[in-house]
């Protein structure tokens, strides 16, 4: 099968995400990096990019040069991922869709709800691919906890407790290092710091596994660091529209955990737990019995595990090779096949109204909110 022609904005050396990006999209053969814009210097961009094998002509300073250079081309790239810093994401994605690309954006993909709106109405209508980076759904045993749910092996979810704190910003001797600050000041971040960058990973995938939408929200969020006019911690408990009940934290001050991202969904005939820094096991309870360990890799696994599962039992499969499950099912979308695991603008609208009503109920002392978009309600 032909290698689909793939395009970075952002991700440039020395960024945390691009290397996943990179990993991701060309591990499998479906993409070969063939454009970018990798770095908001031009100049560092466009080396950056030669050095990564891309040509001279396809090494772009900017988006906008790379838009209007790949528009023309008969070869152009076939999908377009956009992992720029957030606040730049909505008219990145809106451009590139508008000119008739598949796009890939990373997460918060607006900074807005009527951004969110605009985005999923162009996605519509240009009949491209546009998808979000919630790349942890795409972990082999998270795809199969979705499975066990799906085919009833919990029972009805009762219960979700999920947990995305870390203390890499619970020094505040170093509150003022830019690279932490801006995410706390809202000309950078927008409305909500921790709960719009990592909170809403754990709403997602909530979401995910119990195949089922939350509908209301009622917000606590602090700034432990008092310098912060953002949240560094919040605390989110919700109701699904099938009546499942959520509680989520999220923290950047847990100083201890590290990655600290971990779901457990409790049915009425079991219970399910997951954590990303162990993202090969789920642990298993079914009403009564024993806990099992469910091994990523192992017999018996649903088809959707086994086939996210590349790496042979007990070795490690670890987050780049999550991502590169996001860029197997966009391949396969922009090949013509359908993949109701893929993230779209939809999830991505979905997380911008949840985080701009977790704010709104954190103001009004945590009041319960609808958290649905109001095109979704
Ligand atoms: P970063 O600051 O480490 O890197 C940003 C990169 O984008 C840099 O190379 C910078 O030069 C480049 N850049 C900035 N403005 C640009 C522009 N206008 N045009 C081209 N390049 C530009 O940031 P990061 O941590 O890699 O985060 C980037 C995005 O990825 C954010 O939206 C973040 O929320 C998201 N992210 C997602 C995950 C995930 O798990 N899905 C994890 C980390 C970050």
């Amino acid at each position: 099968m032909a290698r689909l022609n793939w395009g970075m904005i952002g991700g440039g050396e020395g960024s945390q995400i691009g290397p996943a990006h990179r990993l991701g999209a060309q591990a499998d053969g479906n993409f070969v990096l063939a454009a970018g814009a990798l770095d908001h210097d031009a100049d560092r961009g466009r080396a950056y990019a030669q050095s990564l094998g891309v040509a001279p002509d396809r090494a772009y300073g900017d988006w906008q040069e790379m838009l209007a250079g790949e528009a023309g081309r008969e070869d152009r790239v076939d999908l377009v991922t956009v992992a720029t810093p957030n606040s730049t994401h909505f008219e990145i994605t809106k451009a590139f869709l508008e000119a008739g690309f598949n796009v890939l954006c990373e997460k918060p993909m607006t900074m807005t709800v009527e951004e969110g709106e605009e985005i999923v109405k162009i996605a519509k209508a240009s009949g491209k691919i546009c998808a979000v980076n919630y790349c942890y759904s795409a972990y082999p045993m998270v795809r199969e906890m979705r499975e066990m749910v799906r085919t009833g092996q919990v029972g009805r979810v009762r219960l979700i407790v999920t947990n995305f704190s870390h203390g890499h910003h619970g020094d505040a001797s170093d509150a003022d290092n830019p690279r932490v600050r801006w995410r706390y000041d809202p000309a950078m971040a927008g409305v909500s710091g921790q709960f719009a960058d990592c909170g809403i990973h754990a709403l997602h995938m909530a979401s995910f596994i119990a195949g089922d939408q939350v509908r209301t929200l009622s917000a606590d969020f602090a700034s432990t660091i008092p310098s912060r006019e953002l949240e560094d911690d919040a605390m989110v408990n919700f109701r699904m529209e099938g009546g499942t009940v959520g509680r989520l934290w999220t923290s950047s001050v847990a100083i201890g955990r590290q990655h600290g991202f971990d779901i457990q969904v409790f049915g009425e005939t079991g219970g399910m737990r997951w954590r990303s820094e162990e993202p090969n096991q789920v642990y298993y309870t079914p009403v009564g019995g024993r806990t099992q360990i469910m091994e990523k890799g192992e017999g018996g696994l649903s088809d959707e595990a086994a086939r996210l599962s590349r790496v042979a039992i007990a070795h490690p499969e670890g987050f780049p090779l999550a991502v590169a499950n996001i860029y197997v099912d966009l391949a396969a979308s922009i090949r013509g096949a359908r993949r109701d695991g893929l993230p779209t603008a939809e999830h991505g609208l979905r997380s911008m109204a949840a985080v701009h009503q977790a704010v709104a109920s954190a103001k009004a002392d945590g009041a319960w909110v609808d958290a649905r978009p109001p095109s979704l309600r």
